[in-house]
């Protein structure tokens, strides 16, 4: 099955006798059992849930996953993940990376035990005695360099390390990490999965079962898994992934396009202008660009008035839904990042990051232009 199909009909399995054509909501939290010793594969909802059972073999079947497991939000799969390490393990990350990520690890998953590197000059050159893993996202959030995952892959098995993908800006739409090679993909299902802002959710999907097994027992016993209602609204948000990922990234190429011929806008990352350095692999390692933009203008004092004067684009954090929104990374998610440290990534005061959503591209730009010159 194509794509598109999979992503509404990706889990095949009934879970009623009604003939209901979207998963029912299974609000209860046990299950009765059918004798002693018996099961009818559900036992308790933090366990599994048959909502939640669905949105996860969708996600699976979608990466080219073993198994996915789905967790209260992006942060709780991330944070259920580092449960795989103990102390002294140490982790190979890149400079580039989301904010929350960088606060888990350095300010719980350091306290316990593990160590970080964000490498800015080379994984290889970055792996030590004790690494365990290879943490990246690609494209990177916010300043969009990309990451070759199968070269990351290559390194990975090499060394005997689990490789990581936050798939959260393409998603497996555009990109499938696992069949590049690596061996776990993380999702904030926030973003583009669910798609309409108004749910959160985190996901982990694995490439072998030994992996997904190992991940749902820390599941089950640390406890952050989806809802029922959320895991609806993210099988819901799906069904439309493909379509919203499409319109998305047409949009996004046409604001980027106009961006760059704006004189108040002295840099635009977007990995589908042919002029991005990440352009060439992503041609090779994806399906398409997305539809998120980061883009540097000419002093703070333009970047504070876009923010304070956008009427259609919302000034909010999050990205990946129907609605637009653009942030201020500098003062949102890298706040927790040392100044010096963030600036000499390029995340400063003229850095802004627009989140493309399904509005048209007139409006989009016509907003902008308002909001320039206001
Ligand atoms: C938002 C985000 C996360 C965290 O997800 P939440 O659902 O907000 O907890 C992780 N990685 C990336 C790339 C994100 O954009």
């Amino acid at each position: 099955m194509d794509f598109e199909t999979l992503c509404i009909h990706g889990n095949t399995k009934k879970y009623d006798t009604t003939g209901a054509i979207c998963v029912p909501i299974f609000t209860s939290a046990t299950f009765a059992h059918p004798g002693v010793g018996k099961s009818t594969g559900f036992d308790y909802s933090r366990t599994q849930n048959p909502t939640r059972e669905h949105l996860e073999n969708t996600v699976a079947t979608l990466e080219g996953g073993c198994g996915a497991i789905a967790f209260s939000t992006g942060m709780a799969a991330t944070s259920a993940l580092m449960e795989l390490f103990s102390p002294g393990d140490h982790i190979v990350s890149i400079d580039d990376l989301y904010g929350g990520s960088y606060r888990l690890f350095e300010k719980i998953s350091a306290k316990n035990g593990l160590s970080f590197t964000y490498a800015n000059s080379g994984i290889s050159a970055a792996i030590r005695p004790e690494t365990k893993a290879i943490f990246i996202e690609t494209p990177t959030n916010p300043m969009m360099q990309v990451i070759d995952i199968a070269a990351a892959a290559k390194t990975a098995r090499e060394r005997g390390l689990l490789l990581i993908v936050d798939n959260t800006f393409l998603t497996p739409y555009f990109q499938k990490p696992l069949k590049l090679g690596a061996d776990i993909v993380l999702h904030s299902g926030t973003k583009y999965l669910g798609g309409h802002n108004d749910a959160l959710a985190g996901l982990l999907v694995a490439k072998d079962i030994e992996v997904c097994e190992r991940l749902r027992v820390i599941a089950n016993t640390t406890g952050a898994i989806l809802s029922p209602f959320e895991s609806y609204l993210i099988t819901r948000g799906i069904k439309t992934l493909a379509v919203r990922m499409e319109r998305q990234q047409e949009t996004a190429n046409i604001v980027a396009s106009w961006l760059t011929q704006q004189e108040k806008i002295t840099a635009v990352y977007y990995i589908g202008l042919p002029k991005h350095p990440g352009h060439e692999i992503t041609l090779k390692q994806s399906g398409g660009f997305g539809g998120m933009i980061s883009f540097s203008v000419c002093d703070e004092e333009v970047a504070v008035k876009i923010l304070e004067h956008v009427k259609i684009i919302q000034y909010a954090e999050s990205l990946g839904g129907v609605e637009s929104l653009i942030t201020y990374p500098a003062l949102q998610t890298h706040a927790d990042m040392p100044q010096n440290e963030r600036i000499s990534r390029g995340i400063d005061s003229r850095l802004l990051r627009l989140s493309v959503g399904l509005e048209s591209a007139k409006d989009l730009i016509a907003d902008l232009t308002q909001a320039m010159e206001a």
